[in-house]
């Protein structure tokens, strides 16, 4: 078995203004990542338009029409204080949430192992009805929802270890019973959520934050004390990521210090959650990282544990 790697060249046409962190290069530096030849063997698909039905599991039709209607013929439309659109921007974000529910689709007929999703804009800050912090749908809430409703799972876990607290995909998934969520995420830090003590309606999520300058042993040891023990006790059918990289040291946008190892270490320990209680299905999706040469060298660490991973 092994690990599929799904993308589409549209991505490239949701277009943010000049300076933006969520650029367009950003798909060039994950071509970069993955081009070499220690990549050839990814099973490559192109990433499908997510289906009405499925972002409607997780935003109100009313959402989906206000985003629909605010893609501009041409230029740039502003959303929100750092959220923008392009004429190419509903597609590439449909695309990022259909190519999580494939991904979920490969892992659960077990055509794959595991499967990383690498689109552009990313989800996770995107509430039920608000589009935020570079987000237009929640993709890998999405992603659980389809695991829930197309495949009967019961257990999904996601696990979300971008830089910022995923607050689009805890408003998502607040009252899901059927989801764990977990967020590590750098505190003080934009959008501010994330505390503790948010734990979900049914004690379903769970927050970890982390001080500024928090390094890589730290890191580690937070996720062996808290996150993982957790995990195992949910024994998940199913394990999704939100897989920022922009808890790099050298990423703009915050003041954590991981490293590539760390990424590395991180997805190898949620690989092992997921042999242990699930025959290792993974799916990962994409969010932040936002310095180009991090981004592309910490996808490449990410993606090669993946495929490390055997039956
Ligand atoms: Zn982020």
């Amino acid at each position: 078995m092994t690990t599929a790697y799904i993308t589409h060249p549209d991505a490239k046409l949701h277009q943010t203004p000049a300076g933006h962190p969520e650029q367009v290069d950003r798909m060039a530096a994950l071509e970069t990542a993955l081009g070499g030849a220690e990549f050839a063997a990814l099973m490559r698909h192109h990433a499908p338009l997510a289906s009405d039905v499925q972002v409607l599991r997780c935003h109100p039709e009313t959402y989906l029409d206000r985003i629909r209607r605010a893609i501009p013929a041409a230029g740039i439309y502003q959303l929100d204080a750092d959220t923008h659109v392009s004429n190419g921007s509903l597609n590439a974000a449909l695309r990022g949430a259909g190519g999580a529910c494939l991904g979920v689709d490969l892992v659960m007929r077990g055509d794959v192992r595991n499967a990383f999703v690498g689109m552009r804009p990313p989800g996770h800050h995107a509430e039920t009805a608000t589009p935020m912090g570079f987000c237009l749908f929640g993709t890998v809430a999405i992603a659980a929802r389809h695991a829930m409703e197309q495949h009967g799972l019961s257990r999904v876990a996601v696990v979300d270890f971008d830089v910022h607290h995923g607050n689009g995909t805890q408003d998502l998934l607040w009252d899901e019973s059927r989801a764990l969520f977990v967020s590590s995420h750098q505190m003080p830090l934009w959008p501010g959520t994330g505390g503790a003590d948010e734990r979900g309606a049914h004690g379903n999520v769970i927050n970890v934050p982390l001080a500024p300058g928090t390094d890589g042993a730290t890191f580690r040891r937070v996720y062996e004390d808290i996150v993982l023990p957790q995990l195992d006790r949910f024994a998940p059918e199913l394990v999704l990521i939100s897989a920022g990289f922009d808890a790099h040291r050298d990423d703009p946008l915050a003041q954590l210090e991981l490293s590539e190892q760390d990424f590395a270490w991180v997805t190898g320990a949620l690989c092992d959650i997921a042999a242990r209680h699930c025959d290792g299905r993974v799916v990962s999706v994409l969010e932040g990282g936002y310095d180009l040469r991090a981004l592309s060298t910490s996808v490449a660490a990410h993606v090669a544990v993946l495929m490390e991973q055997q039956a």
